[in-house]
């Protein structure tokens, strides 16, 4: 075996760290992949299989075998699982310059083998989110400009993907100094002089999941999308902002695909919008979370469990791959944007409502923040369990409220991310 390449050794390293080689412990059951999604970009995407069970998998790579014209490629073997015909027949196009294409087949009785074939050798992760269970796999790699002309045949999502996106805007920013496959791709601020800065906002839930339920029966999914609006209007309002949102009406997006689009979109601020619960009617408060594999306390670990949409259980025996190797910069960051909002939040609620607590800063495995390729964090507004709170969150004067402090905060980090990015 011809030994790896230092650019995927960070990978194969963060990887092994947790279940190597990409092994599950899923119990075997019988699965069959009912459909395969993507989302791209020239450097980043991420490929989602979706399977009707828990299943048994092992993700690898292979090295290009000229002889047999095969390009590199990664595969994942999952177990007693089978396959949808429509899915064998159609492979996903991507010849984005880091994919070419995503094909599955039966590789032997029982096992499914779903490939990804390379444009050229890439860092990759491998993990499973579940109910409903999916193994995602992030390939991230720099760009090659000869081979991400756009032409006439952009390739089309195979089945709800989002569209793929050719943003120009890079080209003309200078080249990232650090290796993007050893720090999981964009670490550096990737603004240049001048360039605008891009803000995903992601309010939660939304569609068939209201997310928390107040007293009265609010319900957090519109909470979170009034706020969104808010902030969106706001920060617009400043030319330096590119506002994108990951929904702006009631629909529902499973989490990895927020990610996803705040990635695909190159944006540098991604903001996911929450309500807190709590089964102690009286709990309250503000705070702000950034990723993390373990939890600040139990609270921030039921806390992730319900956003994620899993039970505890499923939470703490960690089936995802948090790469905390290469987030060490995006991570401090995130904490700096974090203590950021959630002071401007505490400070504009106290003084416009009276006293709030402050609850602070907390970190969590948030599966919505896995995987997120710039400055993240995940604001959980007051608690729609607490009656007093579900009152405030009804009046549109605290919405703004709160809003006007995420604008305030995103502002304030942005301009000192640009100054330090232009200091000595
Ligand atoms: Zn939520």
């Amino acid at each position: 075996m011809r030994p790896i390449p230092p650019q995927l050794r960070a990978a194969f390293l963060a990887a092994s760290l947790l279940l190597p080689p990409f092994l599950s412990l899923a119990s075997p059951r019988h699965a069959a992949v009912s459909g395969i999604r993507f989302w791209t970009n020239e450097e980043y995407t991420r490929v989602a299989v979706d399977l009707s069970d828990e299943a048994k998998y092992e993700a690898n790579f292979l090295r290009a075998d000229p002889e047999s014209n095969l390009p590199p490629r990664i595969y994942i073997d999952i177990e007693d699982a089978s396959i949808r015909e429509e899915i064998l027949r159609r492979p996903v196009e991507v010849r984005n310059g880091l994919l070419k294409v995503v094909r599955a087949g039966r590789f032997r009785k029982g096992v499914v083998r779903v490939v990804i074939d390379l444009e050229r050798e890439s860092g990759y992760r491998a993990f499973t989110m579940t109910d409903p269970f999916r193994i995602i796999v992030d390939i991230e790699g720099k760009a090659e400009a000869a081979s991400t002309e756009p032409g006439g045949d952009t390739p089309q999502p195979h089945r709800g993907g989002a569209l793929l996106q050719r943003d120009t805007r890079c080209k003309e920013c200078p080249p990232e100094e650090m290796s993007p496959v050893k720090d999981g791709g964009g670490s550096e601020p990737r603004r240049a002089g001048g360039a605008r800065i891009r803000v995903m906002l992601d309010p939660g839930h939304g569609g068939k999941d209201p997310g928390a339920i107040g007293p009265t029966g609010l319900k957090e999914k519109d909470v979170v999308l009034a706020i969104g609006k808010m902030v969106r209007e706001r920060l617009e309002r400043h030319e330096e902002f590119d506002v994108k949102m990951t929904r702006d009406s009631d629909i529902f997006i499973p989490l990895e695909e927020r990610t996803a689009m705040a990635n695909e979109a190159r944006a540098d601020i991604f903001v996911s919008l929450h309500i807190n619960a709590s089964p102690n009617r009286r709990a309250e408060g503000i705070s702000t979370y950034v990723l993390s594999r373990g939890a600040s306390d139990r609270q921030a670990l039921e806390l992730a469990a319900r956003e994620n949409g899993v039970p505890l259980a499923k939470l703490t025996g960690v089936k995802f791959i948090i790469d905390d190797l290469s987030t060490s910069w995006r991570k401090k960051e995130s904490l700096r944007l974090a203590k950021t909002v959630n002071d401007a939040i505490v400070r504009n609620v106290n003084g416009r409502f009276g006293p709030v607590h402050d609850l602070g800063l907390k970190q969590a495995p948030f599966y919505v923040l896995v995987g997120a390729r710039m400055t993240a964090v995940l604001v959980e507004t007051s608690f729609i369990t607490n009656a007093r709170e579900e009152a405030r969150l009804r009046g549109t004067s605290f919405l703004a409220a709160i809003a006007d402090s995420v604008v305030e905060a995103v502002r304030y980090y942005g301009e000192k991310a640009a100054v330090a990015r232009a200091g000595p």
